[in-house]
């Protein structure tokens, strides 16, 4: 491909860490304190529990919330399956909400369509590193009784009003899965307050106190409750660890090439050709993704297949949940949910990564534009 959609980050100091790491592999070792510390100080973070990944997190976060059979637990269509499986494994029932067509993140209003007297959380999904609108949501879920979870797989070091993603609902979770902009191929993180960090700790360690034990709290830990295995390994943090050193110099760069973007599409917007990536005043993103919508899905299609023909790999995103076989299984109807329907058939993401160049997007916006019949 000769501009590929994604291209991994590496840090110059990253070999030398898993070098290091080496010495030492046990999990919770030098590199995991080194990243904590980091998140708390560098990023705003104050407790986050590393996992193998985002899905973890989730599923994590679900089992906190403690959820009897009946319970339901709001959440976008538009999304990775991740979120919907935790609740389901957590005993509740997803229910699934329309998106706004500007941000295609849910809002307080589309969540709301979906509120019965058993809503018990609501999971928000920060779309393309892109801040839901908060202040409404939390405002929402304080008034039913329900919990927010941020679903910020694509929002680390991303802001709403410059307080960081991930800490403003009652639990947060990351994403460092290879696809994202800061990656160890696989990881994740579940941010939480203080009340909910010590059964976070307990289930993350097998059902143990072996965290506290850790920090010289306790002599020996036993078994506390139920768990699972939820540790990001030592050599994932020392390699996460470099990524997030060079995440200033990261952020930097695909925050410039999505303005490159968005300046060069501007006169594309204005002949009715396409609509550019929105970003409202409230979000101080993290380029994680730049994406385009087109008026029709015959028109997205044909432009992503005329930039394939010229190596170029755009991408669409998500088959909405539930015009998935398990959405259609849960008894959502094809005509249900609109605007996540549009969004998976219009939304076309375009490459963006550390490596590419102004020329890299100047060519993609060339080929674009031609595709679309302009110049
Ligand atoms: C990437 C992603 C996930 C899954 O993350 P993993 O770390 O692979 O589990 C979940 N939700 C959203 C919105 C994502 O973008």
């Amino acid at each position: 491909m000769a501009i590929a959609f994604h291209e991994r980050y590496s840090a110059p100091t990253e070999q030398a860490a898993i070098a290091a790491c080496l010495q030492n592999i046990a999990s919770g070792g030098f590199y995991t304190r080194a990243l904590c510390g980091l998140f708390r100080t560098g990023f705003g973070v104050p407790n986050l529990l590393l996992t193998p990944s985002c899905t973890h997190a989730l599923e994590l976060a679900c089992h906190l919330l403690h959820l009897h059979q009946g319970d339901e637990v709001v959440l976008p269509s538009y999304n990775f399956p991740s979120a919907a499986n935790a609740v389901l494994l957590a005993g509740g029932t997803p229910v699934l909400c329309d998106i706004s067509p500007d941000t295609q993140n849910i809002t307080a209003q589309t969540a709301a369509n979906c509120f019965t007297p058993r809503t018990r959380a609501v999971i928000a999904v920060h779309y393309a590193g892109v801040a839901c609108e908060m202040e409404p949501l939390l405002a929402l879920c304080e008034q039913a009784g329900a919990a927010l979870v941020e679903d910020a797989a694509q929002a680390v070091n991303a802001f709403y009003e410059n307080k960081p993603l991930g800490t403003l609902g009652r639990f947060g979770a990351y994403s460092f899965h290879s696809t994202k902009s800061y990656t160890c191929g696989e990881g994740g993180a579940l941010i939480c307050g203080a009340s909910d960090l010590p059964a976070a700790e307990i289930f993350r360690e097998k059902g143990t106190n072996r965290t506290r034990y850790l920090r010289g709290e306790c002599d020996r830990y036993t078994w506390q409750g139920v768990g699972s295995s939820a540790v990001l390994s030592e050599p994932a943090a020392a390699l996460l660890f470099t990524q997030m050193q060079s995440a200033g110099e990261i952020t930097a760069k695909r925050l410039a090439l999505c303005a490159a973007y968005n300046a060069l599409f501007e006169p594309l917007e204005r002949r009715g050709a396409l609509r550019r990536m929105f970003v409202p005043a409230y979000a101080q993103p993290n380029g994680h993704s730049y994406y385009v919508r087109f008026a029709g899905a015959s028109l997205c299609e044909r432009v992503r297949l005329a930039l394939l023909e010229q190596e170029i790999d755009a991408k669409t995103h998500y088959v909405p949940l539930h015009l998935s076989p398990m959405g259609q299984g849960l008894g959502y109807g094809e005509s249900d949910l609109p605007e996540s329907r549009a969004a998976f058939e219009t939304l076309l993401r375009l490459p963006l990564h550390t490596g590419l160049t102004l020329q890299d997007v100047e060519q993609v916006v060339q080929a674009v534009s031609r595709a679309v019949g302009g110049a």
